[in-house]
């Protein structure tokens, strides 16, 4: 069995000093350790009637397109403001010392069906909770939410409750 944290790199003081980044792109740069990521999500979500998929810009892209592809679903980009050309629906939602602005094509949003929404690395949660309330404002159901990493010192699950959170692994305080 793949050890996942192996295709992790760790890179201390990232953006900024005192931060332990978990760069995802060693993952990516193995095709072994990038299947085994997607092979579990769809093992994960095989019969939770997952109708869509969602994923934040912009690393979520890349593990959300790759299991949309997989399961044959659609998938749905939430991006940062003035990105998305057609009618959106906008949140904001605050950051450690600034607030970010996040945005979904209304028009892609599918009305009463159960989208799984995701991300490379869940930290605070702050964003997933913002896209969570745009998907819903959006008249779909956000059933449950998965990163591949998750950072659960940060007390993401209380922000996010009472979705449910699925991570591939998780790391505790450095
Ligand atoms: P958050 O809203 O706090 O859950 O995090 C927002 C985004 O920041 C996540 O999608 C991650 O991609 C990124 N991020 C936050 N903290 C880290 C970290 N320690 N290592 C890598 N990425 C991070």
């Amino acid at each position: 069995m793949l050890n996942l944290d192996d295709y992790i790199r760790k890179v201390p003081d990232f953006p900024k000093k005192g931060i332990l980044f978990y760069d995802i792109t060693s993952i990516l740069a193995s095709p072994i350790a990038f299947k085994y990521c997607i092979e579990k999500m769809a093992e994960i979500y095989k019969d939770k009637n997952i109708d869509a998929v969602a994923a934040i810009e912009a690393r979520g892209f890349l593990f959300a397109a790759a299991f949309a592809f997989h399961v044959d679903i659609p998938l749905i980009p939430i991006r940062k403001k003035g990105k998305l050309p057609g009618v959106c629906l906008s949140k904001k939602y605050d950051l450690e010392y600034a607030q970010a602005e996040i945005e979904v094509h209304l028009a892609d949003v599918p009305k009463g069906k159960r989208i799984l929404l995701t991300d490379d690395l869940i930290a605070t949660g702050g964003t997933l909770n913002a896209a969570r309330s745009l998907l819903i404002e959006g008249g779909a159901e956000v059933p449950d939410i998965f990163g591949v990493v998750g950072l659960p010192f940060l007390n993401y699950k209380k922000i996010l409750d009472p979705t449910p959170v699925t991570t591939l692994i998780d790391y505790n305080a450095e």
